[in-house]
Order: structure tokens, then sequence, then C-alpha cells
């Protein structure tokens, strides 16, 4: 077996080290003697989604937002139907405000993907700290670090991907956190977000392989005491 991960616009799109997310896949993958295969897409790059299992969107300034904004339109069509065909996909912060239909800042306004039912509006302040949420789809509570100007708004019929415990989530109001839709989640969780999440790295992990080979396939488990030191230690943080 094997996967391909797709990193789209690392120049522009790693704050805080979203790039480890894919360094923590690939380590799970290589632990578990399966191999692995990252593609870099700078832009200008052209995209193949028949070619990677898995995409990360990182996060980025507003600045770099724009910039990967003119990107977009040219990948739009493909990468809907990369995700209606069940693709999966990481989007971290400004990752994950690009996959609704806009970011609308004071003056501006970024064009998104239009992939999920969500849109984000900058507001006065921005929402920094350490943030713990719980989600339905893993047992452990998930931990990272947010610092957004956005607020982000989801559509009543997508789920949101977790409640948040302590910190802000999509808009420091609703008390929820990110997006699960499809094989995507998006989420304002840097961190990197994966290394002290182990659930979260296999559930996307185990959502691609299962997609790429056309059957069920359930991971070894790996001893994740260091893993799970982390994630204890980072819901402490407040
Ligand atoms: N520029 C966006 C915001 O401030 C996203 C920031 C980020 O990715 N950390 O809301």
């Amino acid at each position: 077996m094997n996967i391909t991960i797709g990193h789209l616009y690392p120049d522009l799109l790693n704050l805080y080290g979203d790039r480890g997310n894919i360094r923590c896949l690939t380590k799970r993958l290589e632990w578990r003697g399966i191999e692995s295969n990252v593609i870099e897409y700078k832009l200008n790059d052209k995209v193949d989604f028949n070619e990677c299992d898995i995409f990360l969107l990182g996060g980025g300034s507003d600045r770099e937002q724009k910039l990967v904004c003119r990107e977009l339109f040219k990948i739009k069509k493909d990468f809907k139907k990369y995700v209606e065909d069940m693709g999966v996909v990481i989007a971290i912060c400004g990752g994950y405000q690009l996959l609704g239909s806009y970011y609308k800042m004071n003056d501006e306004k970024v064009e998104g993907l239009e992939l999920v039912d969500l849109y984000t509006e900058q507001k006065e302040g921005r929402l920094i700290g350490n943030i713990t949420i719980k989600s339905d789809l893993f047992d452990t509570p998930i931990t990272g670090f947010e610092n957004h100007g956005g607020r982000t708004y989801i559509g009543k019929d997508v789920k949101a991907l977790g409640k948040v415990i302590t910190g802000y989530g999509n808009d420091g109001e609703s008390g929820y956190e990110g997006v699960a839709y499809k094989n995507i989640i998006g989420t304002y969780l840097h961190g990197p977000l994966l290394p002290k999440n182990p659930e979260v790295s296999d559930y996307l992990l185990t959502k691609a392989l299962s997609r790429k080979y056309g059957k069920d396939i359930t991971l070894d488990p790996l001893d994740d005491t260091a893993e799970k030191r982390a994630n204890a230690y980072s819901q402490k943080l407040v």
C-alpha cells in the first residue's frame, strides 16, 4: 500500500509549522511499513487531483491568502469533484477559511473554493490562544493553538468538527469549532495539529487508504504514549 499527500502552496500557506502535519502523517505510515510520497504544489503548478490521496491546505496571513486566492479558481472545479468523490482534505485556519465561499476583510474579499457551505468575515480583535475541542468523531479531545481575525460561519446543514471546551473556535460565540464534511476536516487548530492528536491523523489515513483500495482498512495501532502525553499537557494550557 502507499499514499500520496499533496501539499497545496506550502511556500505561502504554512503558519505555525502546519507542514509538520505532513511529516506526522508520513511518519505514522512509515512506522506501519506503508510507503508515502509528498507532492508540493507551488503557485502556477498544475494540480492533478487523481495523483493524491490526501490534500493539506495550511494557514496563512491575509496577504498570503490574497495571493493564493488568485490561483484557486483554476483548481475549483476539479477540487469539488475530488471532495464530492470522498477525497480526503485537512485544511487549517487560513486554508479552512478558503474552503468556503469567501473571506471578507475590512477592505477586500477573498473568493474561496466553495467546497463547503461556510463563509468567513474579519471582525475587530484577533482570537488567539490555546484551544481544546470535543469532536464526536474522536474519543480524545483535540487540542491546538488558534490565531485568527476571521470569524467563520458554517451552514445549518453542515456539521462542526467539535464543540469548544476552552478557546474561541469558529466565531468566538457559537461554541463550535471547525467543520467535518464528507472526508474534509477544516479547523482553526495549528500546533501543528496532528502530532498531538494521533486519532485525527489515523482517521485521515484510514479514510484515504480505504478510499484508495476500495475496502475498509484498519490501521495497526501504534505506541502513542508520547503523543497522548502531549495531548494531555496541551489540554491543560488555557
Ligand atoms: N489570515 C487569517 C485570519 O487572520 C488566517 C490566519 C491563520 O491561518 N492563522 O483570520
